[in-house]
């Protein structure tokens, strides 16, 4: 069992509660009836086939998709205000000729000055603090586009918490990475769902990390189909009939 700093129950913690949750666009069903609670502190994944609807249940969550149903957050000390939330959105693209560098993209998203006024000395020093949250401090002077594709989710995670948020959002956040990287993804979002106690709620179509580092797994197919521990999903009869897999190899 994992460990969450107040012991898995909600009390009067942060948590986020979807209650009977649809969504459609353009007329078409895309989400129906979806329930999940997702506990602060935890990390609850996302899995479920391109097209099932895994992105567009983050961006009701995010207020970007109207929705029917009830998305609930209850933060500590902070009775009815809206909680922080992180976002790392599913794979931006950076070309790799702009010069455009970490810290002007810090620059640009934290105080909508343009990059090429420069970064003042204390500026510096809040970006260098920012990426030290995700050991990215070497990174500040790399060019955005140079960047490999766990260099680039973390400089992304760097600026979803910042501000720290409640609840930290990815999608699809190890698309890109590589083995190595992913595993040093992993660990730095665990290492941050212990150091500030926030949720994590991503997607992903890496199964074998789930596991190790997710406390609850909802299978999605534009419904929940199943939820619950990692290992209890992956072996289940649904995850098998919804990816046309038997005996845990695809056919
Ligand atoms: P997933 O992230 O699981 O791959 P999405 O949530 O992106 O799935 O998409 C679910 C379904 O909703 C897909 O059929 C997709 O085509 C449709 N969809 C998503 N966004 C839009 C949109 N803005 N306009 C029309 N259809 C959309
Ligand atoms: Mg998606």
């Amino acid at each position: 069992m994992r460990t969450t700093t107040h012991g898995g129950a909600c009390g009067d913690s942060c948590c986020l509660r979807v209650q009977k949750l649809s969504v459609q666009i353009g007329g078409e069903p895309i989400l129906q009836d979806v329930d999940m609670h997702i506990h602060c502190g935890q990390l609850f994944a996302l899995i479920g086939p391109n097209g099932a609807g895994k992105s567009t249940l983050l961006k009701a969550i995010l207020g970007q998709r109207e929705y029917s149903g009830v998305i609930a957050f209850s933060t500590p000390g902070q009775r009815g205000r809206k909680p922080k939330i992180g976002y790392v959105p599913q794979s931006p693209t950076f070309d790799p000729g702009d010069p455009v560098s970490v810290a002007d993209l810090f620059v640009c998203c934290m105080s909508r000055r343009p990059a090429f006024l420069g970064v003042g000395k204390s500026r510096r020093a809040q970006i260098l603090e920012c990426l030290d949250r995700v050991h990215g401090a070497d990174l500040i002077d790399r060019r955005v586009g140079a960047l490999s594709g766990g260099e680039l989710q973390r400089v992304l995670l760097a600026l979803a918490l910042e501000p720290v948020p409640n609840i930290l959002i990815l999608d699809e956040p190890l698309s890109g990475v590589d083995v190595e990287g992913m595993t040093t993804l992993m660990d730095m979002l665990d290492e941050i769902r212990r150091t500030y106690d926030l949720s994590i709620l991503m997607t992903t179509h890496d199964f074998a990390m789930l596991p190790r580092y997710a406390d609850q797994v909802a299978l999605i197919d534009h419904r929940v189909v199943r939820m619950g521990p990692p290992e209890e999903v992956l072996d289940s009869e649904e995850f098998r009939t919804v990816f046309h897999m038997k005996g845990g190899k695809a056919l």
